[in-house]
């Protein structure tokens, strides 16, 4: 017998849909993930499930999205964030397409418990975003939903586990094992240990978002991309109170999306050729987004922008035709039409489809067994999502500070009382780590012990730390500290991660700096210099982790 029915690779949100399907099938799966899980494309979306309707032309894939918030909203209700929308007009034209959008969306806004889409007066929309511009005619008011995408991915994984999969991050695919036009097994680089690993298998799905042609290729079969990459610009705080979309200055949209407590500018959608792995933002990608903004929130420049986030969208491989109508759909490649049979490989979709996509692939991997199942991730919640929490009660029961509780039901759901219930023992634990969140320090044992991080910046995409206005100037050297007293870690090896996380920051925030930012940065550099004995230097080799050499 095979080690595995089925081993899935890349734990980004679909990798990891893959993965939590067919654990709750019965089948034996193994996911591997080179890097930490969310930590490529996913890592970099606005987390918007959106109901799809900036496809209109594609009124299957408008279907599909609404379905899929529908079935979102049952299974991870607690990480999902209802957003209004304001799309402010500028012309006249701006009207009759706003027009077909109302009509498409309000017909299916029951469904999804939102209402139907708005036309406002200039007065009733500078009432609700008194940042608008004054000289627009009107606006159309909708809401969406989003949901956070790291926490998603986690909780889809630690579902796979709890359904029997094994999950191995910093694991990565080297080969795949082919024999008589069969995939027979896979061999994986475990980037911890070191150590090469080769385990049998009857099927490969390929779920590695950008990378899957290079992952087929392993097996010597092929795969089709368009890579698109699409930047975002983080601004330090909340500069709308709800979401604006906006014409840019190609026509395209563009969106403003406050996000926790900063604000999403974003994207941009460029076809490249560039390695995914090193992409940056570039400054006329910045200034397009701040321009474009500009002219329906004026005073968009006056916010500090304190990061950029750039992904690359795997595209089904339409070309000759412009970006933008490139269909966001997917599709599902069965490499027997290559005669190489088990092997399933991914192209095109969202994060919104993740669901669908699995299952899809799922079934398909099932007919390839031979076994009859069912699919159920629409139905049984994910951790977290059993049951609604009291905040008020809680944060009067732990005494601790509604805002904290709040922060820690948003990302936790029901295990909040678990990880409060941890302070009892320990009412130290309360210490807020991260200011910005806050994130206390419970919540980073927890995750610690339960969510298998390796490093700072697994824990980032676990609890959020460091995301916020000060980008981890304060929450490092604690949150270190705790990982480091969690995992008996050497002092070596402490600053190591605290190097990795600081350079993983870096690269975010280099393509931003403007003026005063060079000074700040200056400053915080000649503090962790001085203060932390941290060579930075080091700092600037991204690929690096900390178990890895940095002499
Ligand atoms: C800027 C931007 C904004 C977006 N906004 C939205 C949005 O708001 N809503 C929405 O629905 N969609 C959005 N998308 C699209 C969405 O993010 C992607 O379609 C989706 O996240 C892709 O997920 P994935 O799991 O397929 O890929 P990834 O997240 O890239 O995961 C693939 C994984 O495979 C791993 N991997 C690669 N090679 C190997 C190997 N050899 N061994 C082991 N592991 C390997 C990688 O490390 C990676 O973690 C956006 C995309 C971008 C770029």
């Amino acid at each position: 017998m095979a080690d595995y029915d089925v081993v899935v690779i890349g734990a980004g949100s679909t990798g990891t849909a893959v993965a939590r399907d067919c654990a709750m099938r019965g089948l034996r799966t193994l996911l591997l993930e080179r890097d930490d899980i969310a930590s490529a494309t996913v890592g970099t979306c606005a987390g918007m499930i959106s109901s799809g309707l900036k496809y209109m032309d594609e009124p299957e894939i408008v279907d599909m999205c609404s379905d899929e918030v529908v079935h979102f909203l049952r299974i991870a209700r607690h990480i999902i964030m209802k957003n209004p929308i304001l799309t402010p007009m500028l012309e006249m034209s701006d009207l009759s397409s706003g027009g077909n959008f109302a009509e498409e969306y309000s017909k299916r806004a029951e469904s999804r418990d939102v209402p139907p889409v708005l036309f406002l007066t200039p007065e009733d929309s500078r009432e609700i975003e008194p940042s608008l511009n004054p000289e627009i005619i009107a606006s159309l008011y909708f809401e969406e939903y989003f949901i956070d995408p790291f926490r998603l991915c986690i909780l889809q994984a630690l579902d796979a586990k709890n359904h029997g999969a094994d999950v191995k991050t910093y694991c990565e695919l080297v080969d795949i094992d082919v024999k008589d036009g069969k995939i027979v097994g896979v061999v994986y680089f475990n980037r911890i240990t070191r150590e090469e690993k080769r385990v049998s298998t009857h099927i490969v799905i390929n779920a590695a978002g950008p990378w899957a042609s290079k992952v087929a290729k392993f097996a010597e079969a092929k795969v089709d991309l368009r890579l698109n990459k699409g930047a975002h610009v983080i601004l330090d705080r909340r500069v709308v109170n709800v979401g604006v979309i906006a014409k840019a200055v190609d026509g395209r949209m563009i969106y403003l999306f406050p996000h926790e407590n900063t604000t999403l500018l974003g994207t941009t959608a460029i076809d490249t050729w560039e390695d995914p792995d090193t992409l940056t933002a570039s400054h006329d990608e910045i200034e397009y987004l701040l321009q474009s903004m500009e002219w329906v929130i004026p005073s968009i420049r006056d916010a500090r922008i304190i990061r950029t986030m750039e992904g690359v969208r795997p595209l089904v491989a339409d070309w000759k035709i412009p970006e933008g109508k490139v269909t966001r759909g997917y599709e599902i490649i069965d490499h027997s039409s290559q005669n190489i049979k088990g092997l399933i490989s991914f192209t095109g979709g969202k994060l919104v489809m993740c669901r669908h996509m699995a299952e899809a692939a799922t079934d398909l991997a099932a007919e390839m067994l031979r076994v009859e199942t069912e699919c159920k991730t629409h139905l049984e919640p994910l951790p977290g999502n059993e049951d609604d929490v009291d905040v008020l009660a809680l944060a009067k029961e732990f005494d601790i500070s509604q805002h904290a509780v709040e922060r820690l039901r948003a990302r936790r759901g029901t295990e909040t009382r678990m990880i409060l219930e941890l302070t009892k023992d320990h009412p130290d634990w309360k210490t807020t780590i991260c200011t910005c969140e806050p994130v206390i320090e419970a919540e980073i044992r927890y995750s610690i012990r339960h969510e298998f991080p390796q490093t700072l910046n697994d824990l980032r995409r676990r609890v959020r730390l460091g995301t916020g206005p000060c980008q981890a100037t304060f929450c490092t050297y604690k949150a270190a500290a705790i990982l480091a007293d969690e995992r008996e870690l050497s002092g070596h090896d402490f600053q190591l991660d605290i190097l990795d996380f600081l350079s993983e920051r870096w690269k975010g925030k280099r393509p931003s700096f403007r003026r005063e930012q060079i000074i700040q940065e200056e400053v915080a550099q000649g503090m962790y210099a001085c203060v932390g004995n941290l060579d930075l230097t080091l700092g600037s080799v991204y690929t690096r982790k900390p178990w890895e050499d940095w002499s």
